[in-house]
């Protein structure tokens, strides 16, 4: 069983937050139960982008005001940050009011601008993971999610957060590499395994319905949930909007990896009962898209750019030692790399989904990324990179202009 804490909070407002969260904490042990003395510590809210607080895409500042204050009170020293899609960090942090509160508390802005390297052998989509070095500078994070729908993954709660561990333009490329949602999905999970995020406190005071992340609709829901489980936060938040969370590829994947607890019979819910909280007619996503299909391409166009603008694996026959450990993690099944084989149909380019588990899997280093004619040719990296990092942008301006 695992322990999810909900208060009710209907409006914002720094008292009414910080006593709401420290009410909502205290079934958990407190701040105290996760934060030692001395301990520095990062906290994650969901800045997707320069947003005024009303419009529901960021955690609201009050609710990250709560949280550091609370850190503070149990000794731990506060860091804020997050990777926007949109936007540079400070610009964020301003409009989002989030900066404000830095200033308030006196935390630190956490360093989303360096990257530090991971590796997880038990991670099967990365093991070797770039993310902020804010992760390795923390002892403890606390992620603060947003309540909302996501027009990509269906809902964007405290497993989707970790997301903006990763650094803008790289962010833009895993969006690029993983478009299919399963696979965006498994590479999530990874991220929250290597980062181990101690604690999450989403805000569902006021959620985002329809076109979440960011053109969806504010939608009142007069909660604050926490629990070390963030997988269960998801899940009662998921059957709070009534939306069911086995529809969802991250649910999927937690399941998959045994991450978390994502069944509702094994979550224990402290504080009121939380069905009177319910919103059944939250507008949930109708039709998903994955980054690239928001451009005006059919899927096979689509598949064609992944084929011919990602660079391909390919096996170095003079260093290949014949072990298969890049079939054995090649997440396609069967296998896209094939080392038995003969040089010409090692690799399956058609089926491969460009992920690098052969790559990263290899312990001879046989396998090189091989740039498409299309990058040699066109030098495509910068443009790809700009494409991707720059769609939001003008998908959001579009969106606003109609
Ligand atoms: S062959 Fe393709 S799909 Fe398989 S692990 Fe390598 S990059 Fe990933
Ligand atoms: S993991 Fe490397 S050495 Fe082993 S079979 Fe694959 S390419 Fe060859």
């Amino acid at each position: 069983m695992s322990d999810v804490s909900i208060i009710e909070l209907r409006e914002y407002g720094d008292a009414a937050a910080l006593d709401a969260l420290r009410r909502c904490l205290e079934p958990l042990g407190g701040m105290q139960a996760f934060v030692r003395p001395g301990q520095k510590v990062l906290l994650k809210p969901n800045l997707l982008s320069g947003f005024a607080p009303d419009r529901a895409v960021t955690t609201h500042p009050s609710v990250v005001r709560a949280a550091a204050l609370l850190v503070r009170e149990a000794g731990g020293v506060v860091a804020i940050g997050d990777s926007p899609a949109v936007g540079t960090l400070d610009k964020v942090l301003k409009r989002t009011g989030v900066a404000e509160v830095i200033e308030e508390v006196g935390a630190a802005v956490a360093d989303f601008e360096h990257t530090a390297t991971f590796e997880d052998a038990g991670n099967r989509v990365a093991r070797r993971i770039e993310l902020a070095k804010a992760v390795a500078d923390a002892d403890v994070i606390i992620t603060l999610p947003k309540l909302k729908t996501h027009v990509q993954m269906g809902f964007t709660g405290a497993l989707k957060n970790q997301f903006g561990l990763i650094l803008g333009a790289a962010k833009a490329r895993c969006h690029f590499r993983f478009q299919d949602r399963e696979w965006l999905a498994g590479l999530i999970l990874e991220i929250n395994r290597t980062a181990k995020p101690a604690l999450a406190i989403m805000d569902a005071v006021v959620g985002m319905e329809g076109e979440g992340p960011s053109s969806g609709d504010p939608r009142a829901i007069g909660l604050l949930l926490a629990s070390a489980d963030l997988a269960a936060v998801d899940c009662l938040a998921c059957h709070l909007i009534d939306l069911d969370p086995e529809s969802l590829p991250l649910t999927r994947a937690a399941k998959r990896y045994g991450y978390g607890t994502t069944d509702l019979a094994r979550i224990r819910v402290l504080g009121p009962d939380w069905k009177q909280f319910r919103v059944p007619d939250f507008k949930k996503v109708t039709q998903y898209i994955s980054i690239l299909r928001l451009l005006p391409m059919p899927d096979v166009l689509t598949r064609w750019m992944r084929r011919h603008i990602a660079p391909g694996p390919v096996i170095v026959a003079d260093r290949c030692v014949k072990c298969e450990a890049c079939a054995k993690g090649c997440p396609v099944q069967p296998p896209a790399i094939q080392p038995l084989e003969k040089p010409r149909e090692q690799v399956d380019h058609h089926r491969c989904i460009r992920c690098y588990c052969c790559h990263e899997f290899c312990p001879v280093k046989a396998i090189e990324l091989q740039p498409t004619w299309l990058h040699r040719l066109f030098r495509l990296n910068h443009l790809t990179d700009w494409v991707t990092r720059n769609l939001a942008d003008l998908i959001l301006i579009g969106r606003r202009r109609r």
